[in-house]
């Protein structure tokens, strides 16, 4: 392709980033700042270009490409530079008294070079959040956005330059053959969002070197709709979860979890709620995404015989179109069941108890979050209480993910380790212990020096 960056090329830029690290060009607080604040306005400046980009590659709505992709990595900026002085600062820790006549520090060290790896459903979030914490923390940092979203990736390698130092910060684009390039470097921390067998490829090469990873993965997202559910609101921001950016969103509800005596009035309300999102034929709708490309888009249409239709089941192959659509009668087993869906289509599995259902999602992979919806504090105890995930959201879906303070990663197969804000600046930096001691008073030392004797250790 011709904007990929040559192979050959990619060993002289990570060079250059590391001398760059080396040197201490991006170490200062005030040029990170100054960074930081370069990125979000290359964000604002270009807010319609980038969505017209976004709208290229998936056909993304508008609203959904500022709020949940252009504005979501500047408000992300805002966090990191409001609190930078404060994270960058070095704490004084609690130590014994015998230690307190020495000085004890805990100092936060940039880890180096960082190379941030990016998925193509929310190209600029999953890179440039990445990028953002790992300039907040002193890095000198490399982005390899998806070459699926081929025109956002283009757009960024024209812009990034244009902002921000090429010295310590730079895109590079390409696929499979160039992201294997730039694992044989090595790295001081990679950071990689997609799916988990790609996963293990990066951890691999990453392991050569003995490189720290941030692993930010997919899963099944399981929704528990209880009894005292509200099920018009439930199935509102249940497919308001499901069909952001056609689905093709790592935190979406993939499947629902309710008693077959609610069933019926589950889809009563999710035909209300689809016909009020997208009218009465949602392919006309400005406000749905399409799937990003045509593997997966056979994929997804595949998916559509895992159960009886009850909702959708429309496809169509030329503009890459799948219906907002909901199975019903779905096996256990059925190929709907084995991977994430990442698309349009939500299958309901009948549970006739919260055991049941939590049964069923602890005999899967830990997802990267777990949906309820009940106001029952007992049953949302419960629930937390038997289950792992990334995170939760009780009574809604996705909105977790943009809650400023709070972390975001997944745990066992959906991810390792988590980011944005504070979390961020902890993940792209190393907390390194330092002790001051005193250059005098070696009287007090002579107990450790040898030669030793019973009298040295009879206290
Ligand atoms: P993708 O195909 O864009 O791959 C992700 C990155 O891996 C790309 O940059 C790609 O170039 C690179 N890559 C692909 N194959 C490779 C290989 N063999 N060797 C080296 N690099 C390779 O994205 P995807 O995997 O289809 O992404 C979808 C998955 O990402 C879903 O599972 C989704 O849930 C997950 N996701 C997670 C998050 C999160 O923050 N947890 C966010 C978005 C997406």
């Amino acid at each position: 392709m011709s904007f990929y960056t040559p192979v050959a090329e990619i060993p002289k830029i990570v060079a250059e980033l590391r001398e760059s690290f080396q040197q201490g060009v991006a170490l200062e607080i005030p040029y990170r700042k100054k960074q930081l604040l370069a990125l979000a306005r290359m964000c604002t400046d270009n807010e319609e270009q980038f969505a017209e980009a976004l709208k290229k590659d998936l056909n993304k709505p508008k609203a959904e490409s500022v709020l949940f992709d252009i504005r979501f990595v500047a408000g992300e900026v805002a966090r990191l530079l409001e609190h930078i002085d404060e994270w960058a600062t070095a704490e004084a820790p609690t130590v014994p008294l015998l230690n307190k006549l020495d000085g004890n520090r805990l100092v936060r060290d940039p880890l180096g070079v960082v190379l941030v790896i990016g998925a193509w459903n929310f190209p600029l979030m999953v890179s440039l959040c990445p990028m953002a914490g790992a300039i907040a923390a002193g890095n000198t940092v490399i982005v390899k956005p998806s070459e699926l979203a081929s025109h956002t990736a283009q757009l960024l390698s024209k812009l990034l330059p244009a902002y921000l130092d090429p010295k310590a910060y730079r895109v590079v684009n390409g696929g499979i053959s160039e992201t294997s390039a730039l694992l044989e470097q090595r790295f001081d921390s990679i950071c990689y969002t997609g799916g988990g067998a790609v996963a293990k490829i990066i951890m691999k090469a990453a392991a050569n070197h003995l490189t720290p990873v941030l692993l930010e993965l997919g899963g099944k997202n399981p929704v528990y709709v209880a009894e005292d559910a509200d099920l018009a609101i439930a199935a509102r921001r249940i497919l308001w979860g499901r069909l952001l950016n056609a689905g093709q969103t790592c935190l979406s509800p993939d499947y629902v979890l309710i008693d077959k005596k609610l069933q019926p009035a589950f889809l009563e309300a999710a035909r209300a709620a689809l016909n009020e999102f997208y009218g009465p034929d949602p392919k006309a709708s400005p406000d749905l995404s399409r799937i990003i490309n045509d593997a997966h888009w056979k994929r997804l249409s595949a998916l559509l015989t895992s159960g009886t239709v009850a909702i959708g089941g429309q496809t169509d192959a030329a503009t890459r179109y799948i219906a907002p659509t909901i199975l019903v009668d779905v096996p256990h087993d059925a190929p709907v069941m084995q991977n994430e869906v990442f698309g349009p289509i939500l299958p309901i599995i009948n549970v006739s108890s919260i055991d049941e259902a939590i049964k069923f999602i602890t005999s899967r992979d830990k997802p990267l979050a777990t949906y309820l919806f009940t106001r029952n504090s007992k049953l949302q105890d419960e629930f937390l209480k038997r289950t792992s995930s990334g995170s939760t959201c009780v009574n809604d879906t996705i909105l977790q993910g943009g809650v400023h303070g709070l972390p975001f990663g997944g745990v066992g197969a959906s991810g390792m380790g988590s980011y944005h804000g504070k979390y961020s600046f902890e993940a792209f930096s190393h907390l390194r212990a330092v002790v001051y001691k005193n250059p005098g008073m070696e009287i007090v030392n002579t107990i450790r020096y040898p030669p030793y004797s019973d009298k040295k250790i009879s206290w």
